[in-house]
């Protein structure tokens, strides 16, 4: 679904959003991660934060440095729903892969259920028809 800014609440991002991630402490509700913590995920999926020397050498060693963002989650997906308890705090990590599998539905969905885009080429033949159609006036 692509982002709908009128689906959010018009107090979620200066009351809804800031409230739930001070109850859940600024941190990541799955992985613990803590808001604007800097590091890298290691091979084993790892989160290692950062002080200025490590991420120096990090660096130097080709690993890309991220800076953690938190988000508020709508459990059900639902964005009007704002019930404390289908909200929660989460990464960009964590929270793409919470919505990972709804988007992967409604994808599915969406090709199941509506009318395929037309070729070029099916275009070019309607194209041609609405010519026939509907002869220019003279
Ligand atoms: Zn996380």
């Amino acid at each position: 679904m692509a982002f709908k800014k009128s689906n959010y609440d018009p107090t979620w991002k200066e009351e809804i959003a800031p409230r739930i991630k001070k109850r859940d402490g600024f941190k990541c509700v799955n992985c613990g991660v803590k808001q604007r913590a800097r590091g890298y995920r290691d091979k084993f999926d790892k989160w290692v934060e950062c002080d200025a020397f490590m991420e120096d050498w990090a660096k130097r060693n080709g690993i890309k440095i991220i800076t953690i963002h938190l988000g508020v989650a709508h459990l059900d997906q639902d964005r009007t729903n704002n019930d404390d308890n289908n909200l929660r705090t989460l990464c960009q990590r964590c929270h793409l892969r919470h919505d990972h599998p709804h988007k992967m539905r409604e994808r599915f969905l969406q090709q199941k259920f509506s009318k395929p885009s037309p070729t070029n080429a099916e275009r070019r033949i309607e194209t041609s028809k609405a010519k026939v159609i509907f002869p220019p006036n003279i």
